[in-house]
């Protein structure tokens, strides 16, 4: 038998002892990683779905209409814009997609790391809305659970993209609570605020803030009249109230957030 015979004979009977590889237990999710593989699914949604793209610019589109409407009318005091920051105008997905890699919990310091690069993508088509109402002389404030320690990072990313009004007078950071409503108040004392932006129904009204999973869904259906009109919401499947709902708002573990979201799934 030839050389190149004999070592093709031999590649033969090592392909037919090895097989086709085994999926193991350990090439499967692990029973605590179900959130976290779930979070990274949302994430690529958000970076690689042309359909979440889509998406935001409708939301922005819907604004803009509205504010066209709006500013046909007379107002008696300076016009204005609330918006949430993170997941409205700025995309955090590759600070998420960071963390999952590594299974790492979210970390107050690490996420200080991240803002202060001023590395979030924008959102589509929030440049655009924005600077668009700051050029009707509708002013825009930026109302935030980011806290004091991220405010140079922010405004350095908000100005990378020359979003309008990023300082820190339009710039309203948490200080002692992730609730918004005292700081919408705030900006309403001496503005009229036409719209409202934001991811999480936390960032439209004091009636969302901290209900359960029946008082949120009830909640909207009282509202629904306000999507679309005076409430832009913004697509994020990988995290906020509707999560924390789910959870009750305690502080679990992964393998607790793992059994909720088996509970809550619906199966036929
Ligand atoms: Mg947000």
């Amino acid at each position: 038998m030839k050389r190149t015979n004999i070592v093709l004979l031999l590649l033969v009977l090592l392909m037919a002892c090895n097989g086709p590889k085994k999926i193991t237990t350990a090439d499967q999710p692990a029973a605590a990683d179900l959130v976290r593989f779930g979070k990274l699914y949302g994430s690529v949604y958000m970076q690689r779905a042309a359909e979440y793209r889509a998406l935001c610019f409708q939301a922005y589109n819907i604004a803009r209409l509205r504010l066209d409407n709006i500013l046909i009318t007379t107002s008696t005091k300076p016009r204005a814009i609330i918006t949430d920051i993170d997941e409205t105008v700025l995309d955090n997905s590759a600070d998420e997609v960071h963390r999952d890699m590594r299974n790492k919990p979210f970390d107050p310091v690490e996420w200080n790391k991240w803002t202060s690069m001023a590395a979030a993508d924008t959102v589509p088509g929030a440049v655009s809305f924005l600077t668009y109402a700051a050029s009707k002389n509708v002013e825009v404030f930026y109302i935030t659970n980011r806290d004091e320690k991220d405010r140079a990072g922010t405004l350095q990313n908000l100005q990378k993209y020359n979003f309008p009004n990023a300082d820190n007078a339009h710039l309203i950071v948490r200080q002692n609570t992730s609730v918004k409503e005292a700081r919408r108040q705030q900006v309403m004392a001496d503005h009229d605020v036409v719209l409202l932006l934001g991811d999480n129904l936390g960032d439209f009204s004091a009636l969302f803030d901290k209900k359960t999973y029946d008082e949120r869904l009830t909640s909207v259906e009282q509202s629904a009249a306000q999507f679309g009109n005076r409430f832009i919401v913004l697509p994020n499947p990988i995290y906020g109230d509707w999560e924390n709902a789910l959870y009750q708002y305690k502080q679990l573990t992964p393998a607790q957030k793992d059994s909720a979201v088996k509970k809550w799934v619906k199966d036929y």
